[in-house]
């Protein structure tokens, strides 16, 4: 009999995550043909979700009202009641604030290895290496594990969505206990971002710095990425200046992004701001400047005023 691989799925706005179809590929690519693969859906009023989660694999679906909104000891409990039958060999989550926060519980309720931020799996057989980074994105390095159970997160982006099934697989509803909690949420607060494309799964992100000026000067990154289908992020700078929300930015201390395409408006290209957005497949950077370090890492540069250059670029792709 084969293994259990466990990919724990997510859902934003009742909808289910990219990252989650790329779980369950990267569960594919690591597991052998007889080895089973689950997805585990916590959450509440999540039918749809389970519904489109079961052309791509087994589902089992948790839905209680306790889970409507994400809290680590609840999703724990919840977690662990699900997963202690099925002794996983492995649990993969998204390398997402969820996955990151849950992952290494569940390694420690497991006693389970771990291996995290995952942008690629490689090899076959019993000689599985799984490629992460290092010092902020300058080096990669692959590890293999000695043992199992294992927990694994992968980064959003980097391993290809999981294609569906042409018939849909079976959904288990699985009771939920509630568990006492020490906490109990107060107030939901749902950033105005929430329903546009997620930042860390966006193809496009256009990303604006200090050179953006004020929050006004946004506005044409924020045409320019509803032209592309894509996100608008931020550098620090623009985020301490307040000229956007911190949940835009983009680095070391912020979110990680690789997306098909950044465009970098007014962004010097700090390490700390490269650290979250290096790996991008191709950069292109708008600044005044000729000097300004993000030169480096571009694919291709334009030097000039954003101010001019983003509006002609909205207008040139819309005629696409
Ligand atoms: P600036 O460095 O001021 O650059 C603005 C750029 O805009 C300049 O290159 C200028 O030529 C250009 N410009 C101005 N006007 C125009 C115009 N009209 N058109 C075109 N170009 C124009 N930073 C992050 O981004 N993310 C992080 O996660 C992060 N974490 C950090 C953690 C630590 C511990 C520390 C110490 C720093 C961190 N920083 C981070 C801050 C980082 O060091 C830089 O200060 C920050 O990235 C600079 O932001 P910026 O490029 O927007 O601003």
């Amino acid at each position: 009999m084969g293994n259990t691989y466990v990919i724990v799925a997510e859902t934003k706005g009742g909808r289910l995550r990219q990252v989650s179809l790329e779980a369950i590929h990267a569960a594919a690519l690591a597991s052998h043909e007889e080895d089973k693969r689950i997805a585990l859906l916590l959450g509440h009023q999540l039918k749809e979700a389970a519904d489109e989660l079961a052309r791509y694999t087994e589902v089992i679906l948790i839905d209680h009202p306790d889970l409507a909104s994400y809290q680590a000891e609840i999703y724990f409990a919840a977690l662990t009641q699900a997963l202690d039958p099925i002794q996983p060999y492995a649990v993969i989550f998204g390398h997402t604030a969820i996955g990151r926060d849950l992952a290494p519980q569940i390694a420690a309720h497991l006693n389970a290895g771990q291996i995290s931020d995952v942008t690629a799996i490689s090899g076959s057989g019993d000689a599985i290496a799984y490629t992460r980074p290092l010092y902020a994105g300058k080096a990669f390095e692959n590890r293999q594990f000695s043992s199992s159970p294992q927990v694994i997160t992968i980064r959003p982006n980097n391993i290809a969505p999981a294609q569906p099934a042409s018939t849909s697989s079976s959904i288990t509803e699985l009771s939920y206990t509630p568990s006492t909690s020490l906490r109990s949420v107060i107030k939901e607060v749902v950033s105005k971002s929430a329903g546009r494309i997620d930042l860390t799964e966006a193809k496009v992100v256009v990303s604006g710095g200090r050179g953006v000026k004020s929050k006004a000067g946004f506005q044409p990154l924020e045409e320019l990425a509803e032209v592309l289908q894509g996100a608008v992020g931020a550098s620090r700078g623009a985020c301490d200046a307040g000229y956007c929300d911190y949940s835009l930015q983009i680095g070391q201390t912020g979110k990680v992004v690789t997306p098909e395409i950044y465009i970098a408006c007014g962004i010097s290209g700090a390490i700390q701001h490269l650290a979250g957005m290096s790996q991008s497949r191709i950069i292109i950077a708008i600044n005044k400047d000729p000097e300004a370090p993000i030169f480096k890492v571009a694919d291709y540069g334009i030097v000039g005023d954003l101010f001019e250059v983003v509006p002609i670029l909205a207008e040139e792709f819309r005629k696409l």
